[in-house]
């Protein structure tokens, strides 16, 4: 298959974490063990950066502070390969369990860490489980004022269509501290709700054409895609942690289909990083201000 040429159009990105940090099997016991757990994430990342490699794609990846700290070599290795490396905070809790204050040391902690290793600015962040909600927004402004860009961490599933924001594009939100962009990842409206059709466990319950046919109603509907997934997703073999049977179900689905259905996904659609897809939108909100100030004559 040929990429010359090809365009990113839309946004792909990957949370990094380990197969026993995810919230469906969060508990404080469980979080004081995480180094006594057998580490994974760096195999099933490689392979990831691998399969992306093939298809000439390039996405950003939201690293956990936590696993940046004890995989330094693959936050170097996906800066190599040309992607970008954005924020997943460092501890994996949930925005709305935590304080304020707790949430500033959080974000700041894991960006400190990942510039560190990388020498660039992290413009990103993306909470666990999504978990800025319109009753935490506060995390928004904290989040500029540390020096972030852009937030993905906003997830209009199931709601009613008119309330959700942006519907499947690239918004600006005016925080206290001043305007962040919103990446939220792609919903689609079927019945006047917000069907969530762009990642992680949505994408592993419904047979790839479906979502390849949702993917497509977005798309000629003009929307930019975001799409979201994990290395532990492509993991059929990771083992299994005691939960509830919601949570064993939703996490282990269809772990055995992910790295076909991902290639598939890479073939029938183009990705890129989100900085990649924001940059462009800030290039022409810039040529959108010049064009302004010249009519204006300034
Ligand atoms: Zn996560």
């Amino acid at each position: 298959m040929s990429v010359v040429g090809r365009k990113s159009k839309h946004c792909l990105s990957f949370d990094v974490e380990e197969h026993f940090q995810v919230s469906a099997f969060w508990s404080e016991a469980r979080r004081q063990q995480w180094d006594t757990y057998e580490s994974r994430v760096e195999n099933n990342t490689r392979k990831l950066v691998e399969l992306l490699a093939q298809h000439g794609t390039k996405a950003t990846f939201f690293v956990l502070g936590w696993v940046a700290e004890r995989h330094p070599d693959l936050v170097k290795l996906l800066v190599r390969q040309g992607h970008e490396i954005a924020s997943h905070g460092y501890g994996h809790e949930l925005v709305t369990a935590q304080s304020p204050e707790q949430f500033r040391h959080d974000v700041r902690k894991a960006k400190d860490i990942l510039e560190h290793l990388t020498g660039s600015p992290v413009l990103g962040y993306r909470a666990p489980s999504f978990s800025i909600t319109d009753q935490s927004q506060w995390a928004l402004t904290i989040l500029v004022e540390e020096g972030y860009l852009y937030d993905s961490s906003m997830y209009d599933r199931f709601q009613r269509s008119e309330t959700a924001r942006g519907n499947n594009g690239l918004v600006q939100i005016d925080t206290g501290a001043g305007r962040i962009w919103e990446v939220s990842p792609s919903t689609l409206n079927v019945c006047g709700f917000q069907v969530p059709v762009a990642g992680g466990g949505y994408f592993r319950l419904f047979p790839y054409a479906t979502s390849k046919s949702f993917l497509q109603r977005l798309e000629k509907q003009g929307a930019k895609l975001v799409m979201y997934l994990h290395p532990w997703e492509i993991d059929p073999e990771q083992p299994r942690m005691d939960g509830s049977w919601t949570s064993q179900f939703r996490h282990y689905l269809n772990l055995h289909k992910m790295e076909r259905r991902l290639a598939a996904l890479l073939e029938d659609f183009q990705f890129g990083s989100i900085v990649q897809i924001l940059g462009a939108a800030w290039c022409k909100e810039h040529e959108k201000r010049v064009m302004v100030d010249a009519i204006d004559g300034k």
